[in-house]
């Protein structure tokens, strides 16, 4: 079966013209796909029109299988996908709107050591529909619309999955959820983090999607880099650097690099001048992440008070940083570990 959110509108009004419907029908079509209905449910087609999308596409391509609320209100699904595949979802609530947390593929195969969604590698890609149709699926749950009547006000593409390892796909998912035909979140509240799969970092920058885009580099040197993330080997450090800075310099957006800290591994002194050092000299952040224990890991995380160390010393290096809050800790929040648990 296919899946209907993959469609733009351009592509709805060929499949109308295939249908000898009249071309209109697609706009009311992407109405109903906008409010995140299943076909069965769509009220402004007629019952001929139904039946024929539904012999060729899926109902919705996937449902909540299990939620879980955290102390500090942050809410993660596990969402069925219509094949029986587990992807998940976080949903944040800030003062001034919520943040999806969106997964891009079924597992992963970048093998990064602290990581639960690569522990059993990549089950299969996502289709752009099945990206989007998180989105429409929370957005119409917490009683959201398209365009201003939004629930969903930003959205980060840091789920399970690398979003440049499935890189046609994610693109098509951006246009389609930024399209003024759909939901209209803008770019810039998009985020798109990546482990660093530079051609297509560079790739992206020439998109015309002014997105956020944010680098998972977790360590300042090489060879200490590749003994946590295996896509080091592939990418150095130099050539991140550089991409970052192309992207900069085409889309105009400060980059923003992701470094979970992890105990005895890159939470050491050196290591903090190192990062100012590779950082000097254009616009950018870090987000520092106290890692998030994975039981399958020996990995371990540092205290508060070590993360606090490690933030002032960039600081004092020049460095722009902030200590991200440790989200949903109680409920599985870690990358991958909800799933684990559901399909283990
Ligand atoms: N594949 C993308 C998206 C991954 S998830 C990427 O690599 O960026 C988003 C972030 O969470 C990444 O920076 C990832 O490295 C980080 N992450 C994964 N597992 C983690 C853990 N156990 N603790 C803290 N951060 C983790």
């Amino acid at each position: 079966m296919q899946i209907l959110q993959d469609l733009d509108l351009d592509e709805l009004q060929n499949l109308m013209i295939e249908f000898g419907e009249k071309p209109y029908r697609a706009k009311q079509i992407l109405s109903n796909i906008n409010l995140g209905k299943p076909i069965s449910a769509y009220s402004n087609i007629s019952a001929e029109l139904k039946q024929k999308l539904l012999a060729r596409f899926e109902d919705f391509p996937l449902k909540i299988h299990t939620e879980q609320k955290s102390r500090d209100g942050t809410r993660k699904f596990a969402y069925s996908l219509s094949d029986g595949n587990i992807i998940e979802g976080v949903l944040l609530e800030y003062k001034y709107g919520h943040t999806l947390c969106v997964s891009t593929q079924v597992g992963c195969r970048m093998g990064c050591k602290f990581c639960a969604s690569t522990l059993n590698g990549l089950v299969r890609n996502l289709t752009a529909g099945e990206i989007l149709s998180q989105v429409l699926l929370v957005n119409s749950m917490l009683g959201g619309k398209a365009g201003k009547e939004r629930k969903i006000t930003n959205i980060v593409l840091m789920g399970s999955g690398e979003p440049m390892d499935n890189y046609d796909n994610v693109v098509k998912f951006l246009r389609l959820v930024a399209s003024p035909n759909g939901l209209n979140v803008s770019p810039r509240n998009i985020s798109v983090s990546t482990c660093g799969i530079v051609p297509n970092i560079e790739k992206l920058a020439h998109e015309g999607l002014p997105i956020i885009l944010t680098i998972s580099l977790h360590a300042p040197f090489d060879e200490l880099r590749k003994s946590i993330m295996p896509i080091a080997n592939r990418y150095s450090i130099r050539e991140i650097i550089s991409a970052a800075k192309f992207y900069f310099n085409e889309v105009g957006r400060r980059v923003v690099f992701e470094y979970a800290l992890i105990k005895d591994v890159n939470d050491s002194y050196d290591c903090a001048k190192q990062l100012a050092l590779i950082l000097r000299g254009f616009p950018n952040h870090v987000n520092l992440i106290p890692l998030n224990e994975v039981k399958e890991r020996e990995l371990k995380t540092v205290n508060r008070k070590n993360a606090e160390k490690f933030a002032e010393w960039l600081t004092h290096l020049g460095v722009s940083v902030t200590i991200r809050r440790t989200m949903a800790d109680d409920i599985d929040g870690a990358c991958g570990q909800l799933r684990n648990k559901i399909v283990a």
